[in-house]
């Protein structure tokens, strides 16, 4: 065939390939673009899964009469005019091939009204292959625009549509998406002329948690831990879940980057080794997290949807998001968990100090940490959201609850000759020789003895490894290990950060490499798939926690062997030696396949059992 231009509607349609796939994309684009209007509400119907119909709303600025038949038009846009724009976008849109692309595969129906008109504008194409005109109509400020028949002029796309009911559910997808990021705009959802739902404008705190619980359900909102940090320009917010809401899929996960929802590898890997040393391995945490940096230090146009980007330095996002996520698990201190079902052989060659009493007292591990807050004590009835949305009523009632059982357990603790309150509470007895019964302000608390010391002696063993960071041991024989061009590369980049892990590496010529120095703990080993996965995480990630895995990995099972077994005899002071020390007890969580190391039954419930 001789070679001949695409003709215009053609292009558009093939472009239209890869932004529109289905109708939630329509939706993603339209969104987007009401966002980027400035529009304070947004309204979205749809009939059936959206291939009938998506009409979306907005009361943003609006585009002038004039502009109207060329934002239709493949590459108009008025988000940017030349390259270097891309380095301070503030937009979601700059490609200029939404509506042109959708224009192109449905009957479309676009009006508009901006604030210098006294009426709006109305245009209308079937498959963008007509002359068409501006007619005028009514229409408040703002743009409508409706589109019809998705794909009835390409039958193969249409195809490869799902249920209208799986269609709607990857629409509702992505209007969840836009809700958590979008705060402050009102949004409503039809469906078949039925409100799916109607958000107003969430200003205040409890307004977004409550568009977030409505979203991500009560339970994540119960179990989010806030997260607010800041440095060398970079800045996280959001919430991340309690180990505890760990899922068994990464359903609940939304992360933004300035302002756009992205998937990344380097990001999810962060969050991945925040929440490694308390979630399971096939458990997965939820998030929602907005990062915010310089648009010149990421790119956003490296793919036609827009979902991925790449960071100038991907190795300082990755740490600042892994530090910042860590931090806050750590201190929601008071969780507490007991370890992973590590083997428990194998650690002659532990040498850490062991000396580590669990059952002694020590003076300063009476304090209780600022960051110990009690309310992860209360139980699902008094939890967090209870507060932010009880009524006043409601609130008094609980309040007076909570009073009136601060006054018994004050008399308790008179008769214990204690004056402190303190979280975990006090011990009352050792049942089956196994767990601790406690009593604290609002009720009951059972320990899992083994488990809790078993955290406490990871966590401790755990921090003194770090304070000596991580040391290096030479290898008698150096260990010699073919490799590929792209390990060499990795070697050649990551030398400060191999060796920073424990590694001395370097080359001995073209693909063969020389290992003479591994982590300290690390003898026992096989170290030829060890510096594979260290270089393969390198490479996908730019950061690599596969030293601190295998370290911990064997601090866990020296934690394990120096705790109290069952069956062993504890005092009470013993007992509140041990309560003491889980309140100070960083990254208590659950354990890494999400056993709780003790649990808490209120007061609330036991007088409710008794129908008190
Ligand atoms: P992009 O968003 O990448 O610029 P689009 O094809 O999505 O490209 O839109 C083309 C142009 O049409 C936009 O740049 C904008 O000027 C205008 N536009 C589209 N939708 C709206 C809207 N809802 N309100 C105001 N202007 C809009
Ligand atoms: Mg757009």
């Amino acid at each position: 065939m001789p070679i001949k231009l695409l003709n215009p509607l053609l292009a558009s349609q093939i472009a239209a390939g890869e932004v529109i796939e289905r109708p939630a994309s329509v939706v993603k684009e339209l969104l987007e673009n009401s966002i980027d209007a400035l529009a304070s509400h947004i309204s979205i119907d749809i009939e059936k899964g959206g291939v009938d119909l998506i009409r979306v709303r907005d009361d943003g600025v609006g585009i002038p009469k004039e502009e109207l038949s060329l934002s239709i038009l493949r590459y108009a846009t008025s988000k940017i005019i030349e390259f270097e724009d891309l380095e301070k976008l503030v937009t979601l849109g700059f490609r200029g091939e939404a509506l042109a692309s959708i224009s192109s595969v449905s009957r479309f129906t676009l009006i508009s009204r901006t604030k210098d008109q006294n009426v709006g504008y109305k245009i209308f194409v079937e498959g963008q292959n007509e002359t068409f005109e501006e007619k005028p109509t009514s229409h408040p400020i703002g743009t409508s625009v409706e589109v019809r028949d998705l794909f009835f002029n390409v039958s193969a796309r249409r195809k490869f549509l799902r249920s209208d009911q799986t269609e709607f559910r990857q629409i509702e997808d992505v209007i969840n998406k836009i809700a958590l990021s979008n705060f402050a705009i009102g949004l409503s959802l039809k469906r078949n002329n039925r409100v799916v739902y109607d958000f107003d404008a969430a200003n205040t705190l409890q307004q977004k948690l409550g568009r977030i619980s409505h979203i991500c359900g009560i339970a994540f909102v119960e179990q989010a831990l806030e997260i607010d940090n800041e440095r060398d320009g970079l800045k996280v917010k959001g919430w991340i879940s309690k180990p505890s809401f760990s899922r068994n899929q990464a359903d609940l996960q939304y992360l933004y980057i300035n302002g756009r929802i992205v998937k990344d590898k380097t990001l999810s890997h962060a969050l991945r080794s925040a929440y490694r040393d308390v979630l399971p391995k096939d458990r997965y945490p939820s998030f929602i997290l907005f990062l915010e940096l310089s648009p010149e230090l990421v790119d956003v146009n490296v793919h036609p949807t827009k979902h991925e980007v790449r960071f100038r330095d991907s190795r300082m996002v990755h740490d600042f998001i892994y530090h910042a996520a860590q931090r806050v698990l750590s201190n929601a201190k008071g969780q507490f968990a007991c370890l992973s079902n590590q083997p428990q052989e194998n650690h002659e060659f532990c040498v850490c100090d062991a000396n580590t009493n669990l059952l002694k007292p020590k003076e300063d591990e009476y304090k209780i940490s600022s960051q110990f807050t009690p309310h992860v004590y209360l139980e699902q009835e008094n939890s967090k959201m209870d507060s932010h949305f009880a009524t006043e009523n409601g609130k008094d009632e609980s309040f007076k609850k909570e009073i009136e059982n601060k006054i018994y357990y004050k008399a308790y603790e008179k008769q214990l000759g204690v004056e402190t309150n303190k979280p975990m509470g006090y011990a009352l007895a050792q049942l089956y020789g196994t767990y601790i019964l406690a009593q604290n302000e609002t009720g009951l608390i059972l320990v899992d003895m083994h488990a809790a010391c078993e955290r406490i002696a990871y966590e401790k063993l755990k921090s003194d490894y770090d304070a000596n960071k991580i040391a290096s041991q030479t290898l008698l024989i150096p260990f010699t290990i073919t490799c590929n061009s792209k390990e060499e590369g990795c070697i050649k980049e990551y030398g400060e950060d191999l060796r920073n892990l424990g590694l001395d590496i370097e080359f001995l010529n073209h693909d063969t490499l020389v290992v003479r120095k591994i982590p300290f703990l690390l003898c026992d080993i096989d170290i030829e798939q060890f510096v594979r996965d260290v270089l393969a995480d390198l490479v996908e990630y730019g950061a690599s926690d596969a030293s601190k895995i295998q370290t911990d990995k064997i601090l866990a099972n020296f934690a394990c062997h120096h705790s109290v077994r069952s069956n062993q005899k504890m005092t009470i002071e013993e007992m509140n030696s041990l309560l003491r020390q889980l309140e100070q007890t960083e990254r208590g969580g659950q354990c890494s396949h999400g056993r709780p190391t003790w649990v808490h039954i209120s007061l609330d419930k036991i007088k409710k059992m008794f129908m008190r």
